[in-house]
């Protein structure tokens, strides 16, 4: 057998390894064995704050042999991917990532297209409440083959979605005055469906906007960046607490901001939203949330 279609194939069977089959007849379980797995309940800050349910219990269970992923909707339409816990110190989007399960999981037929969640990226760092996967930062080498982020990048390519969202939080000195701001943060040059979708969040949940300054020599390991300079749509979301920490409500304004971006990519409507509103490309032409945008360095997001 020709070795590179033997390679392919060993990478085929390892990035889907594990099917746990289905939760219902719109929801799909699977675990990653990207030697990820973790008892995220070892964490206690994060143990104390997860929204216990049938389904998020078998997730954290699934969780301990690897990288745990939903599927939602009924596999037509238009696919998105929302992934979170890329730094397993970031908890308050992982526990928006459990919420938003639970919400949508009684959706069902109402989903339109199909919703890809993967809410805890490395359960080993969240179980140990640690930013480095085996000595770097994770969201450093999407463009390395096999890393975590790079499966996540290729999980997204598999499914054609159409955005993906990734989810982090963040307590570094961002020039913001209010400590409870949500950013999101997303490059700004080109890629205008990606831009339509951070537009229409910030209009859906007043979001601030912050330029990723993406031409800068050591962002091609950014997942977003990864993502978009191969042509998917996607942004990195940050919310603002401690490491370590759901601080306040961090939880809820992560768990929002994935609410505004399944509206805004039209799966699934969270805000009564004036249509109109959705890939209203006039959003960008116009510019018009410029005024918004605060450059930042790389190192303090993502
Ligand atoms: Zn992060």
């Amino acid at each position: 057998m020709n070795r590179n279609v033997l390679i392919v194939i060993l990478l085929i069977l390892a990035i889907f390894s594990i099917n746990f089959g289905s939760i219902s007849a719109q929801s799909d379980f699977q675990v990653f064995n990207w030697s990820t797995g973790g008892d995220v309940t070892n964490n206690t800050e994060f143990n104390s704050k997860i929204p216990h349910s049938d389904i998020v219990d078998e997730i954290v269970e699934g969780a301990k042999r690897g990288t745990p992923m939903l599927r939602f909707g009924n596999g037509s339409g238009h696919s998105v991917l929302i992934c979170a816990g890329v730094h397993g110190n970031e908890l308050s989007s992982q526990i928006a990532a459990l919420t938003l399960i639970n919400e949508i999981k009684s959706l069902k037929s109402e989903i339109n297209g199909t919703i890809y969640i993967i809410p805890m990226a490395i359960p080993l760092d969240t179980a140990l409440n640690q930013r480095e996967f085996n000595g770097t930062d994770p969201n450093r080498d999407a463009d390395v083959n096999g890393t975590v982020t790079n499966n996540v990048f290729k999980l997204s390519q598999n499914f054609s979605v159409i955005a993906l969202g990734d989810f982090h939080t963040t307590y570094l000195p961002i020039n913001l005055e209010d400590d409870d701001e949500i950013l999101v943060t997303y490059p700004k040059t080109g890629y205008q469906n990606n831009l339509i979708y951070v537009y229409t969040m910030h209009k859906l949940i007043n979001t601030p906007l912050i330029e990723y300054p993406m031409d800068t020599p050591q962002n091609p390991g950014v997942l977003q960046a990864h993502a978009n300079f191969n042509g998917i749509p996607s942004f990195t979301y940050e919310t603002k607490t401690r490491f370590g920490y759901v601080d306040g409500n961090s939880a809820e304004r992560s768990l929002l901001g994935m609410k505004a971006f399944l509206t805004a990519t039209g799966i699934y409507d969270f805000f009564n939203t004036d249509s109109s509103l959705i890939n209203d490309s006039s959003l960008v032409n116009n510019n018009i949330f410029d005024d918004k945008l605060i450059n930042v360095g790389l190192e303090e997001c993502g």
